[in-house]
């Protein structure tokens, strides 16, 4: 790996203070504890170096969305000692590849997906963490969304989840769509967890928030918050 110019790592080193102290700020505002609310930081798209930088400073958890990007970084990063969250959506004939480095994959939506990952997870002998991603999008006829199952369907992927005894189901992620109140968005998360916690009581993460809402997920009872460009800063956009 190369090494990561001084102003650079500053940089990271501020964005990663000024999200903390959000982060705490939040919590206070809700009501909520110091230390409720954990970060992830999502590094796609930056370079395995500043992954380094960002481990150096204390951060274990990460989050990727892409198994091509993400298995070779994780790879070039074995030595630290860093928790790898996949994010992102996932082809089921990738699952073998990603439980190979992540601890946790946030984006279950479909069972197809449960039943490969499952398989991967018993193949390589190990228990995977699961978070079933739930679609916020008002309506039905919304559009493709930002992915995730719809709420209708959320109570029979989390049973498969918890049926399979290579994965352990943690919770629900969810992203606000675009153009609606986040409030609004993270409101019902909160009652959709809520309901899924009356069958699955140990299902209690949200992994809700991100740069631009981490507020109102924190409101609405948000255990982690996944930021990127607030701490690593502009990101190109992705095809
Ligand atoms: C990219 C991404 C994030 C981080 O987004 P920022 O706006 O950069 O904080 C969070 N969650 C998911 C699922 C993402 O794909």
């Amino acid at each position: 790996m190369g090494s990561v110019p001084a102003v650079r790592r500053e940089q990271i080193a501020a964005g990663l203070a000024a999200a903390r102290e959000r982060i705490r700020q939040a919590e206070s505002n809700a009501g909520r504890p110091a230390g409720s609310v954990s970060l992830t930081v999502v590094t796609k798209t930056f370079p395995a170096e500043e992954v380094a930088v960002l481990a150096e400073l204390g951060v274990r958890d990460v989050g990727e969305n892409r198994d091509q990007e993400a298995a070779p970084k994780a790879q070039a990063l074995e030595s630290h000692d860093l928790v790898w969250h996949y994010i992102g959506q996932l082809q089921s004939n990738k699952a073998r590849s990603v439980v190979g480095y992540a601890e946790i994959v946030e984006s279950v939506d479909r069972p197809k997906l449960v039943g490969a990952l499952s398989r991967a997870a018993e193949a390589a002998g190990r228990t995977l963490a699961c978070l079933v991603q739930v679609s916020l999008e008002p309506g039905s006829d919304a559009g493709p969304g930002r992915g995730g199952v719809d709420p209708s369907g959320l109570s029979a992927l989390a049973d498969a989840v918890a049926e399979s005894p290579a994965l352990d189901l943690r919770g629900v992620m969810a992203v606000a769509p675009l153009g609606e109140d986040p409030d609004q968005a993270f409101s019902r998360l909160a009652e959709l967890a809520d309901r899924l916690r009356q069958g699955h009581p140990q299902a209690s993460a949200i992994s809700a928030g991100m740069s631009a809402d981490l507020e109102a997920a924190v409101r609405h009872g948000a255990t982690h918050v996944r930021l990127g460009s607030a701490i690593l800063g502009y990101r190109p956009p992705v095809g």
